[in-house]
């Protein structure tokens, strides 16, 4: 009620303004002023679930969120469908339905966040103050950092899993291909989703093999790692299926430059300096550099490295306690993924809820985070493992074998459990059931 109140105030002046009463939230174009008990940056993932949450915690006219994307992506079925095997329409609603009602929606982008005033500025101008700060503004994709690239995408041959620009365009790439090599590539900077780099290289085996192509394709993984998969338990599985297959693993190339004309890639070696290598391809398929959000970056909220710098424990800000933070921005020592944020979506609630009340956080987020492995149409391994590397298996099963059930799970379960579990604030991550599951041992 009261940011309808706001809203009205902001009609009065003048300025643009968009409510959407059916959609049952409010939303604002530009404000020159507003205030928010609790301020949510990101409509993502992280930002919508903590959201939800908020509003059961402190009310709905408490809670805003700072969001410019008219639609809202479910990212993991993204290598699903650059595989063909689910449609790019079915990753996407739009941000109002999944927007809690009541919450006030501020159809924006974040420029400016200044907690020594408690202050947030928007693209518009708008400059919004908050008692607490939850940030869940994702990570940033440079696929400029590779040269030769974003305009590359305009030919074909190239995708990407990781924007819904171009995540059709590696379906398009791999029914296209005749012969020569299908080329997998994985940035020298951290990204969201280890597996998913390689996740396509084995759905495109398993495709190339169902329409007779395999013997016509050099598959080839291209990785600025030093590992195959960063977890040992699945490494090893992962290794037995590349030979398997005779998948071609390449450790620390990087990709630099994409010469789309001429169907070449060009790699550093990142053990030799200087060294590089031109590959051709009749299919490439580009993870690009990631980086922090450059908001966060910019802020004094960010650590040398520009991520958020949070209690690993708490997720509360290690210098500005009114600041919270979750997903793909922050520091936490974890791999970045939509099974992190549920996780640490429970553990931060309990944060807010406990400071809320002048007591001391109890929970503490045990780095769980999970990837789903996927290794054909019907096969994952389904990893999950902790801030120490350690395997944090749900299911009473050996996990690093591939199954047909775990991939049920990733293509079916999963994205029912995010639209309506996660994103209503429901889903806290699969913790309750791993402890009924090992009896209460794990
Ligand atoms: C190809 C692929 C496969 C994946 N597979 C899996 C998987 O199998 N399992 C899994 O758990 N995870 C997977 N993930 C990762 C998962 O999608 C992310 O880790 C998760 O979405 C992170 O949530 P987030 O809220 O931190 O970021 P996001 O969900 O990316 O949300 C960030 C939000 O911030 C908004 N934003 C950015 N800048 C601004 C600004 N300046 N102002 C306002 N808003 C802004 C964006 O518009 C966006 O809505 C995959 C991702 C990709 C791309």
């Amino acid at each position: 009620m009261a940011s309808f109140h706001r809203l009205r105030k902001c009609q009065s002046t003048g300025v643009a303004v968009s409510t959407h009463i059916t959609q049952l939230h409010t939303s604002s174009h530009a404000c020159a002023k507003q205030h928010h008990k609790m301020l949510v940056l990101g409509g993502g993932s992280g930002g919508i679930t903590m959201s939800a949450r908020m509003k059961r915690l402190m009310g709905a006219g408490n809670v805003a969120v700072v969001e410019p994307s008219e639609m809202h992506y479910y990212q993991p079925i993204w290598t699903l469908v650059g595989a063909g095997a689910k449609k790019a329409a079915s990753s996407g609603r739009p941000t109002a339905s999944v927007m809690p009602s009541g919450v006030h929606w501020v159809k924006s982008k974040v420029q400016e966040i200044n907690p020594d005033t408690n202050t947030v500025r928007t693209e518009d101008g708008t400059e919004i103050t908050y008692e607490y700060l939850i940030v869940a503004l994702g990570l940033q994709l440079h696929f400029e950092r590779v040269k030769g690239l974003p305009e590359g995408f305009e030919h074909p041959k190239i995708g990407s899993n990781y924007s819904i620009q171009t995540v059709e365009k590696t379906w398009k790439a791999l029914q296209d291909f005749k012969e020569g090599n299908a080329v997998f590539t994985f940035p020298n900077t951290p990204v969201k989703c280890a597996g998913a780099p390689q996740k396509i290289m084995y759905l495109s085996d398993a495709y190339l093999r169902k329409t007779g192509k395999r013997e016509k394709a050099n598959i080839m993984y291209n990785t600025s790692l030093p590992v195959l998969f960063g977890i040992k338990k699945y490494a090893d599985s992962l290794w037995d299926i590349v030979k398997r297959r005779d998948l071609q693993v390449n450790l620390r190339q990087n990709l630099i430059e994409v010469r789309p004309d001429k169907q070449e890639a060009v790699f550093e070696n990142l053990d030799k300096p200087g060294e590089t290598r031109v590959v051709e391809y009749e299919m490439l398929h580009v993870t690009p550099p990631m980086g922090p959000s450059l908001v966060v970056k910019g802020s004094p909220l960010a650590d040398d490295g520009g991520w958020l710098d949070l209690n690993k424990d708490t997720l509360q800000h290690k210098k500005y306690p009114n600041v919270f933070g979750i997903g793909d921005c922050t520091n936490l020592p974890t791999a970045k993924t939509g099974a992190a944020v549920a996780a640490q979506s429970a553990v931060l609630h309990r944060t807010i809820s406990r400071l809320l009340k002048n007591e001391k956080p109890d929970k503490i987020y045990d780095g769980y985070t999970s990837c789903p492995l996927v290794t054909s149409y019907n096969t994952v391994i389904l990893a999950e493992f902790d801030y120490n590397g350690q395997p944090l298996e749900t299911f009473p099963i050996n996990q690093a074998k591939e199954r047909r059930l775990m991939y049920h799970m990733k293509a079916d379960v999963m994205p029912h459990l995010y639209w309506h579990g996660l994103l209503r604030g429901l889903w806290g991550g699969p913790g309750p059931y791993r402890k009924l599951f090992h009896l209460g041992m794990k």
